[in-house]
């Protein structure tokens, strides 16, 4: 078996129906959810709804591992 490792950065994640899920940093009680697009290019970030922090993302990555079958021999 031949293994791929490849890393997958936010910009090639953008069609990949990417979603980030966790608790506002700032405030800890609200749950904010980001998709790929949210991101410091275009400031298009959501509020957090009780601290109104303004929040998007910097940078995601992605490690994918994935086997495959060794090239063939010609
Ligand atoms: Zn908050």
């Amino acid at each position: 078996m031949h293994r791929v490792v490849d890393k997958i950065s936010l910009d090639r994640l953008m069609d990949r129906d990417l979603k980030v899920s966790f608790l506002c940093p700032y405030c800890k009680s609200t749950r904010i959810t980001l998709t790929a697009s949210q991101t410091m290019d275009s400031w298009n970030g959501i509020d957090c709804s009780k601290c109104e922090a303004h929040i998007l993302l910097d940078s995601v990555s992605l490690v994918v591992i994935k086997e495959t079958l060794p090239p063939e021999d010609l």
